[in-house]
């Protein structure tokens, strides 16, 4: 066994929730270490669609819901942050887009009076003339309206990789398990194989391992909920990128498509992936694989007419949104922070909400007091950084 080792913190998970946090507080002199099961981003944060979003998509109806009202300053957040001006220095980053748009057959104004009257769209939402309409949409055949609104989309294999760039030494491949954990009033024990350290906070930011986490330690609060999602991965030839909410036909208050586009990284393949979200992954959860590439077409004919489907290949991605439990199983408004003795729960909810995530968990964290050096632990493996889905 090799000496004790002290830290501040250890953090448990290597998604934009644990990578975030380890870059804040590394910067702000805490001590930690950063544990990761698989790989870095490899959960929920390299299947999200990357969207840097003001909550715009929640507020179809017009209604100022309190979802809206949390996220709405994130794109100004993480813009500053682009800018090198916010709490983490982003400017190596580049984003895939830097707006976002919303696009219908026909006018939106008269299905969506709430929604263009409200307040809060006031200043955010643009109707384009179509001369600045996106490459993706200047074609006679699209007969639709196009709006702007300022959301970004990233590239979340590029925010991983520069996020773990600045903390790489802190580090390690570990799934961590309850029979590793002593849990005291004031500090956790952890037992890493060889290695012996005392963390004076440890912080859950497993995703969907915090809920069995929690269970092993038999810590009984905060519980959590799993929300599927049944995301279409389109392969095909078009070349212009499509970065919009689609709203012909709304039916419900979500977007029916909800598309973002990714270059492969194989050059050669000459493909973009159309990644898409919105009611066809909320409805897609009782479909087959086969199902939903057929339910993707057909969206895909629908919404986007004016391209050509036939030739395009689908694949179906499911994964679940790791959130705390709400009584009616809906989407949680807020980041979510909470402290059990010294082990704090974290759930982001949503990308974009990682920069409010941060100031939540910085509320509940004493002050550093060990020295912020890279902490070694021989033996124990570097996590590596997991792949978009649509490269496995
Ligand atoms: C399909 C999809 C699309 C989305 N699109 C968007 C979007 O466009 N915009 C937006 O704002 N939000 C979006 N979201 C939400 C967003 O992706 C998530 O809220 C966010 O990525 C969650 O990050 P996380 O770090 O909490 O979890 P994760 O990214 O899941 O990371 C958790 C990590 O913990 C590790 N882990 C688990 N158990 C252990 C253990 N015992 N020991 C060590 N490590 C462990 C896992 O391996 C994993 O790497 C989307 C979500 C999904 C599913």
């Amino acid at each position: 066994m090799h000496p004790r080792k002290v830290v501040d913190l250890v953090i448990v998970g290597g998604g934009i929730a644990g990578l975030w946090l380890a870059n804040l507080f590394v910067q702000r002199g805490y001590s930690l270490l950063l544990l990761e099961a698989h790989t870095l981003g490899g959960g929920q944060t390299l299947a999200s669609q990357g969207m840097i979003h003001g909550g715009l998509k929640y507020s179809l109806d017009g209604n100022l819901s309190p979802a809206t009202a949390a996220i709405a300053h994130m794109p100004a957040r993480w813009r500053a942050c682009l800018a090198g001006s916010g709490e983490l220095d982003l400017r190596a980053l580049t984003p895939l887009c830097q707006r976002y748009f919303l696009f219908a057959q026909g006018s939106l104004e008269d299905r969506l009076t709430a929604f263009f009257a409200s307040k809060l769209m006031r200043g955010r939402i643009d109707k384009l003339t179509a001369a600045d309409y996106p490459a993706v949409f200047q074609r006679t055949d699209f007969t639709g309206t196009v709006y702007g609104v300022d959301d970004l989309v990233i590239d979340t294999a590029a925010l991983v990789r520069l996020l773990r760039g600045n903390v790489a030494g802190h580090i390690y491949r570990h799934a961590l398990q309850a029979d590793d954990v002593a849990l005291q009033d004031d500090h956790v024990t952890l037992t890493l194989g060889e290695h012996r350290i005392t963390a004076r906070q440890l912080v859950l930011c497993a995703g969907a391992g915090n809920g069995p986490l929690l269970g092993a330690l038999a810590i009984p609060s905060p519980r959590m909920q799993l929300r599927g999602l049944h995301q279409a991965m389109v392969f095909h030839q078009h070349t212009d990128p499509m970065y919009a909410h689609c709203l012909t036909g709304l039916r419900g208050s979500q977007p029916r498509l909800t598309i973002t586009t990714h270059a492969r990284s194989d050059p050669r393949s000459n493909q973009q992936v159309w990644y898409l979200g919105g009611q066809l992954a909320e409805d897609g959860v009782s479909l087959n694989e086969q199902a939903l590439a057929e339910q993707a077409r057909e969206e895909l004919r629908a919404c986007v007419g004016w391209l050509n489907w036939d030739d395009a290949k689908v694949r179906g991605l499911r994964i679940d949104r790791a959130e705390p439990l709400r009584d009616d199983g809906g989407r949680p408004d807020d980041p979510f922070v909470e402290a059990h003795g010294p082990v704090l729960t974290c759930w982001p909810v949503k990308l974009s909400l990682a920069p409010a995530l941060g100031d939540a968990a910085a509320a509940l964290l004493a002050a550093p007091v060990q020295p912020s050096a890279r902490i070694s632990l021989d033996g124990m493996a570097a996590a590596p950084v997991g792949q978009v889905p649509w490269e496995h």
